[in-house]
């Protein structure tokens, strides 16, 4: 569903060029979740723009769901992104003076106005947060606004997730709760999932663990055994 090939992203920076991605190549079954890990400045995020259509690359070829994105108009660009493309940020980026349910609806909002809110009542229930509609931001744990975040990007149901650091401001157990539902969305919904983040721990829940460094590729290996993620959901007690 995703072929990247040999893709180059230079930015000019007054006199000096940047080569934040270098020749990388990329290919990406649906259904497949991976974690995208590597150094600071190695060029993550880079990627994760242009395959999320919110920037395009220097050089090299870009084929999502068999449309060429390199040859595409901002306006073309912005539709793939509406319709196919949902993004999870690692600060949320929630209005807090909205409910939970508000926010996911948030995205709804320009298209015709048809059952807004009840499909966002339905994208909370994907993450298991139905409960926690009413809830402003700041009553909720960092987990579960990541999961409000996860929702909204839901909302339209897009065919593939991208997450930059979903977990980087999340303790241990807030991060396993967000990869329990990336795994629910991607085993049990057939989301494809790919996913930035630092910690080889997170990224042994995904199925695969492509590694870069200075702009280039230099791993690209499958998980054999994911973990599971979600045991800590158990309510405690439950054991005694
Ligand atoms: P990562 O997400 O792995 O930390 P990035 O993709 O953000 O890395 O950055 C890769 C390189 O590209 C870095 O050297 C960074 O400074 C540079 N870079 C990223 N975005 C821009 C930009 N908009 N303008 C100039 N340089 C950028
Ligand atoms: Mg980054």
């Amino acid at each position: 569903m995703i072929d990247i090939q040999d893709v180059s992203k230079i930015f000019q920076m007054g006199h000096v060029e940047v080569a934040a991605l270098q020749g990388v190549s990329l290919s990406v079954q649906q259904g497949e979740m991976l974690s995208i890990m590597g150094p600071s400045g190695s060029g993550k995020s880079t990627m994760m723009n242009i395959l999320g259509c919110l920037d395009v690359a220097t050089s090299g070829r870009y084929v999502l769901e068999g449309e060429d994105v390199g040859r595409m108009n901002d306006n073309q660009l912005a539709e793939i992104r509406h319709s196919k493309i949902g993004f999870v940020f690692q600060t949320y980026n929630l209005l807090p003076r909205a409910s939970a349910l508000a926010n996911v609806e948030m995205p709804l909002m320009y298209g015709n106005g048809k059952n807004r809110r009840a499909r966002a009542m339905e994208a909370l229930e994907r993450v298991g947060l139905a409960n926690r509609a009413k809830h402003h931001p700041a009553e909720l744990s960092g987990g579960e606004q990541q999961r409000v975040g996860i929702a909204r990007a839901l909302v339209k149901n897009p065919s593939i997730m991208l997450a930059d650091e979903p977990t980087g401001n999340l303790d241990s157990k807030s991060s396993d709760e967000i990869m329990a539902v990336f795994q629910h969305l991607n085993r049990d919904e057939g989301l494809t999932v790919l996913m930035v983040t630092h910690e080889l721990d997170i990224a042994q829940h995904t199925n695969r663990i492509v590694s870069f460094r200075d702009g280039r590729v230099i791993s690209d290996e499958p998980v054999t055994s994911p973990m599971n993620a979600g045991e800590h959901l158990i309510p405690m007690g439950t054991d005694a």
